[in-house]
């Protein structure tokens, strides 16, 4: 599947990180570990750290899936309003939801401080903006909901919104618990990180087609007809899940992202927060730590690589527009611009854990504009049903 186009700013501000070696023999592991997106790089720090052994394997270069043309805000509020994530799968379900995205956030923090690495994570302010009268009123039932079950919230008024962000909305959610960071150059030091001190094993260009289940193990076979024979194997595909899970659990969509020009320090607005809005189709938005402005959105709802890039300058220009329609001095020129594939679960859930007809796996498929938070979600989660440890993996189950 081609996952994206265009220049995704990640890789070009890094560069190329340390390619793995390919896969040329026939090994054994304790777990192994397909992809090495976001998602599979966490898998493997939980496991590492619980002294299993793993392999992890990419069928491209070691994190060049989706997670290489993420915008990368990590936020606790997911794309389905809590008070509709109650309506789909019952209050005490969503909560825990809600709040294990917000746990998700500290997770990653404290991650990266302990294996002292660079992932450009940043604290970060975020706003929710009323796109219009209806927007206002969903955000008012979202606040109550959120207030009732002690989530961080605030709700800002059009006064308020003006006078501290002078941004000309009308009302906003706001809080202080969101992040952002640079989830390229943070997969590639997570698995760095372990190679060098946990015995991970990362081998790219490494697809497997074909898995087969025997009684006490697993095996996986690769496209260079080389096997891998696993006590367990996690299946960390990103979008690419129905190559390994017959049924369809996703609607893949593409999103069209842009980023300016480096700006000065006043073309900024307050906090530099996160913002997204409750319009559809919307726009979100973060800056870079290099003073840039990221702008993504304007979401379609296919895959198709050919009609998605066809559409990138036409997008391109909505999401500018929609940009200075709420920054109407702003001098934002593009700089770097790109498209990406996402995808979106029923009620905006990840799915996490064994599956009924694939004994010997795990499933870690975080899906959804908050990807990431689901990826730290469905890692520790992982790591705690492989070793024995309650989970509220049910909360993430197929059958839910
Ligand atoms: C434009 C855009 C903006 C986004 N913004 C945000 C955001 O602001 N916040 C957020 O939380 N999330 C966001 N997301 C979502 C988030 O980026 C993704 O959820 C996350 O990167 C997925 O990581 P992953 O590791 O699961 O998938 P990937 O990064 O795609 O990694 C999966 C890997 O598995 C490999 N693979 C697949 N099948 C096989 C196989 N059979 N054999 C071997 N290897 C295989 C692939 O090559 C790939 O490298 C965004 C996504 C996009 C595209």
């Amino acid at each position: 599947m081609d996952l994206k186009s265009g220049l995704p700013f990640w890789l070009i501000r890094n560069g190329l990180t340390k390619d793995y070696l390919t896969l040329d023999d026939n090994i054994e592991t304790e777990i192994l570990i397909i992809g090495s997106g976001i998602t599979g790089a966490l898998c493997a720090h939980f496991l590492c750290e619980a002294k299993v052994k793993c392999i992890i394997v990419d069928k491209r270069m070691a994190s060049t899936g989706s997670t290489t043309a993420s915008t990368a805000q990590l936020q606790y509020e997911i794309d389905v309003f809590l008070f509709d994530l109650i309506e789909k799968v019952g209050e005490e379900n969503a909560v825990k939801a809600y709040r294990k995205c917000l746990e998700s956030i500290y997770t990653l923090e404290k991650i990266i401080k302990k294996l002292k690495i660079d992932g450009d994570f940043d604290w970060r302010s975020s706003l929710y903006l009323a796109s219009n009268a209806a927007g206002l009123k969903d955000l008012k039932k979202e606040f109550d909901v959120r207030k009732k079950h002690q989530l961080p919230v605030t709700l800002l008024t059009q006064k308020q919104l003006k006078s501290k962000f002078n941004i000309d909305k009308k009302g906003a959610l706001y809080n202080d618990c969101s992040a952002q960071i640079d989830t390229f150059k943070l997969c590639n030091a997570i698995l760095d990180y372990h190679k060098k001190h946990s015995g991970l094993l990362v081998y790219s260009h490494t697809d497997v087609v074909k898995i087969v289940n025997k009684k006490d193990h697993i095996i996986a076979h690769t496209a260079n007809k080389n096997t891998i024979k696993a006590k367990k194997i996690v299946a960390a595909p990103g979008f690419e899940s129905q190559n390994l899970l017959k049924e369809k659990v996703i609607q893949l969509n593409s999103t069209y992202v842009l980023v300016s020009k480096p700006m000065k320090p006043n073309d900024f607005w307050k906090e530099k927060c996160l913002i997204w809005e409750t319009a559809r189709p919307y726009i979100y938005i973060r800056t870079t730590e290099d003073n840039r402005i990221m702008v993504g959105g304007f979401d379609e709802p296919f895959q198709d690589p050919e009609r998605r890039d066809k559409l990138m300058e036409k997008k391109n220009e909505a999401i500018l527009k929609r940009f200075k329609k709420l920054f109407p001095d702003s001098k934002i020129e593009i700089d770097f611009y790109w498209c990406g594939t996402f995808g979106e679960t029923k009620d905006g859930l990840p799915f996490i854990g064994e599956h009924k007809d694939h004994p010997n796996m795990y499933f870690a498929l975080g899906y959804g504009g908050n990807g990431i938070t689901f990826s730290v979600i469905a890692a520790e989660m992982i790591k705690d049903l492989y070793i024995g440890k309650p989970t509220d993996s049910d909360l993430f189950s197929f059958d839910r």
